[in-house]
């Protein structure tokens, strides 16, 4: 029998509200699903597809927890966003059944080293480093579908050191959580402990160390972690 040849990675895993941790195993996310969001990054929101960018899953950061500033920026920008934790992987997933295949929700945040980001775009280059560098994943714990439903439509917002920064609905996603699903299972096998981040709203902006910042969706939960 073969060994390895050293331990292991601990598994990454996300509390869940009412006890027993949510193994991760990858970490999706839709880029520009919300049209004022696609707007403000100088997008046109009416022509795209969704696409997607990853993190790894030791990306996350649970709740409560700090997040370091990270390295090679000046430029740390929050994006507040619904978070899907699968239960069911499949593929070809039809929009009817969707729903069938998510464990639960939390509220997240995609940071980003816009900077990078932006040279990247620039250059025609991937956005991994831009995205998903050591502790890009402040996630609140999971709420389980079979306690709170499918949110569709709810408050979403953030404050940073008590500022509302970002502020919007649910139901202004451009792509709903059945199409992202039904849409990325054509890309990809979806595995149970998959977490799809669906996208931010309006609102992005820089934050620097020693930043609160809280983020809350109606009916899910809230997101809260101090840059250090
Ligand atoms: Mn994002």
């Amino acid at each position: 029998m073969q060994h390895y040849v050293f331990a292991p990675p601990a598994v990454s895993a996300v509390p869940v509200s009412g006890g027993g941790l949510f193994p991760v195993r990858r970490i999706f996310c839709v880029g520009r699903n919300y049209a004022e969001h696609a707007r403000e990054m100088g997008g046109d929101p009416s022509r795209e597809e969704p696409f997607f960018f990853t993190k790894p899953s030791d990306a996350l950061v649970t709740e409560g927890s700090a997040t370091p500033y990270p390295p090679a920026t000046s430029d740390l920008h929050h994006e507040m966003e619904l978070v899907v934790a699968i239960g069911t992987g499949g593929t070809d997933i039809d929009e009817a059944h969707a729903l069938d295949h998510v464990f639960g929700y939390a509220p997240g945040l995609d940071m980003t080293r816009r900077d990078l980001q932006a040279s990247a775009k620039k250059a025609g280059r991937p956005w991994d480093m831009s995205k998903g560098f050591d502790h890009s994943a402040p996630i609140g714990d999971i709420l389980p579908a079979a306690t709170i439903g499918h949110p569709a439509s709810g408050l979403i917002e953030l404050k940073v050191n008590g500022k509302l920064r970002q502020s919007s609905d649910l139901s202004k996603m451009t792509w709903s959580v059945p199409e992202i699903i039904a849409y990325l299972s054509r890309q990809v096998r979806l595995g149970a402990g998959d977490l799809i981040m669906t996208g931010t709203p309006e609102g992005v902006a820089a934050v620097v160390r020693g930043d609160l910042l809280e983020g809350m969706i109606a009916g899910v939960g809230s997101v809260r972690t101090k840059i250090v």
